[in-house]
């Protein structure tokens, strides 16, 4: 296994030059830009009367909605945040935060509640707006991001516009801590005794640029790590934006990148109380989503709010809201309810006293408070990452198999009109076709699905079991809540499939 890249002759000098990826943000950015513009003022086809006609054929919105969006799903499984290396947005927001105010985030801000609001907000403008299906509003949202960067670059240190509005990031935080893929420091001894600690310093630093006799100097401030991390201090793969500064910076060479056993860190504690605030609401917009397809399941599942703005004489306006709550509160703590009493119940303890209970008054110890309820949600969530990576995994197949077909389209006709116009009004052109028959795709989506629950049993034996004193410990009361609520979620996923792929 390559436990480290950046020993492999010439590939490794390549992945350590700050030029390589200098140049690959930058083409980033003028793609992210060129996008911008060719997303611009489009939005429909005036004299075709179809609400959105270039929601696949514009260059746009079928490189963010479906070969980013989905591709990344695909990325973050092997690779974990290694798209954040090239990520022209997070890299201008750390550009810029070491020419402005430099001030420090509110330790208030530093979570991931932030985070979870802006992917509610993006939810309800998909709700509201159908910003994915329009290239003007897809081009509007990621002009707002860039500007965004900017500013939050212009008053804060390092990358706060990954922490506070990059879903995405924490999305692949998630699944970074399965993903066989880190960024460790070799020896942690060495970099004990490093006095320099380079990797970090964000201190005012002299270049010098030479050629021949001439020479230019000036002063600069040292990158440090944007997201605070201290290298040595890593143990798992969560927030760590893979920039590859301390890779660059290190003096001593004892950074280390490549390929890592299974678990990954599933080892190291659960999430943090609000990032399992982050994965409950991902958890119930994925279900829901993925029992779009199985018509009866997603009547179901949206039978409470939808009923609850009838009853209250709600139009769609009103119902939208309710629907974000529900799917992205109530319907996942749902899911997880029975677990979660099944463990609770697991926690009581029956013994037998000797002789009489005393009659002295006691002081109740069990107390409930939010943050350890969000601990144990955290907690509980590990297991469930394999199983909801794969259902992620299965809707970005099924859409990239459908839809990659048009990436020639979007190439060769970047508004989307004229490839619209030849497929649909002349019909001079067939519509792309899919990239594999469904027949053998159903068989690889079953296939994905039950590896994930596999490997979230896996995970779950891995989570309950510790040590204590030498001695292999099972928290039994754990894992059977964790299998309960991996039954559930394999119950939406596994009939969905069913109905769509093998019974319609
Ligand atoms: S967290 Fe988001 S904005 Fe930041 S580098 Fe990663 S993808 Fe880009
Ligand atoms: S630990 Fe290294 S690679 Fe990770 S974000 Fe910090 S500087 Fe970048």
């Amino acid at each position: 296994m390559l436990k480290n890249i950046l020993d492999i002759p010439f590939f490794g000098a390549i992945i350590r030059s700050t030029w390589t990826w200098r140049l690959l943000r930058l083409a980033m950015l003028g793609l992210l830009l060129v996008m911008i513009a060719y997303g611009w003022h489009q939005h429909a086809i005036p004299g075709v009367d179809v609400r959105d006609p270039l929601m696949y054929s514009n260059f746009t919105t079928f490189n963010l909605w479906v070969l980013w969006m989905m591709g990344m799903v695909v990325v973050a499984m092997f690779l974990g945040r290694s798209w954040c290396t090239v990520c022209p947005v997070g890299w201008l927001n750390g550009l810029i935060s070491r020419f402005g105010l430099r001030r420090e985030m509110p330790s208030w801000l530093n979570n991931f509640i932030p985070v979870t609001l802006v992917l509610v907000l993006l939810q309800l403008l998909v709700y509201f707006f159908s910003i994915h299906r329009y290239p003007d509003y897809t081009a509007l949202l990621l002009a707002l991001m860039v500007v965004l960067a900017l500013v939050m670059g212009l008053i804060y240190r390092r990358r706060s516009f990954c922490l506070l509005f990059c879903p995405a990031g924490a999305v692949f935080s998630l699944y970074a801590r399965l993903a066989p893929w880190q960024l460790r420091v070799k020896e942690k001894t060495v970099c004990e005794s490093c006095q320099a600690k380079p990797c970090v310093s964000t201190e005012q630093v002299w270049k010098q640029a030479s050629i021949s006799s001439l020479r230019l100097n000036w002063r600069t401030r040292a990158e440090g790590c944007p997201v605070a991390l201290v290298p040595a201090a890593i143990n798992d793969s969560a927030a760590c934006t893979l920039c590859l500064n301390c890779v660059q910076t290190c003096c001593n060479d004892n950074v280390s990148l490549g390929f890592r056993n299974w678990p990954g860190d599933l080892r190291q504690g659960g999430l943090r109380p609000s990032e399992a605030l982050f994965f409950m609401v991902l958890l119930g917009m994925l279900t829901a989503n993925f029992a779009k397809v199985y018509v009866t399941l997603r009547e179901a599942i949206f039978w409470p709010p939808e009923n609850l703005a009838l009853s209250l004489g709600w139009d769609a306006a009103g119902f939208y809201p309710l629907a974000m709550i529900w799917v992205g509160l109530l319907f996942p703590l749902l899911i997880m309810l029975p677990g979660l009493l099944i463990y609770l119940v697991g926690q009581v303890k029956i013994s037998t006293l000797e002789g009489e209970p005393d009659d002295a008054p006691r002081e109740a110890t069990a107390t409930f408070t939010l943050s350890g309820f969000m601990t144990l949600l955290g907690q509980m969530a590990l297991p469930l990452l394999p199983l909801v990576l794969s259902a992620h995994l299965t809707l970005a197949i099924v859409k990239l198999n459908a839809k990659f077909g048009y990436l020639p389209l979007a190439l060769q006709d970047p508004s989307g009109v004229k490839s619209f116009l030849a497929i649909n009004v002349m019909q001079t052109m067939p519509p792309p076709g899919v990239l594999i028959a469904l027949d053998i795709l159903k068989w690889v989506i079953v296939v994905i699905l039950i590896v994930g629950f596999a490997l979230s049993v896996a995970a779950a034996w891995t989570v309950a079991k510790s040590e204590d004193n030498g001695q292999q410990k099972i928290d039994r009361p754990f894992f059977v809540a964790a299998l309960v609520t991996l039954f559930i979620l394999s119950g939406f996923y596994g009939s969905t499939v069913m109905e769509w792929l093998f019974v319609r």
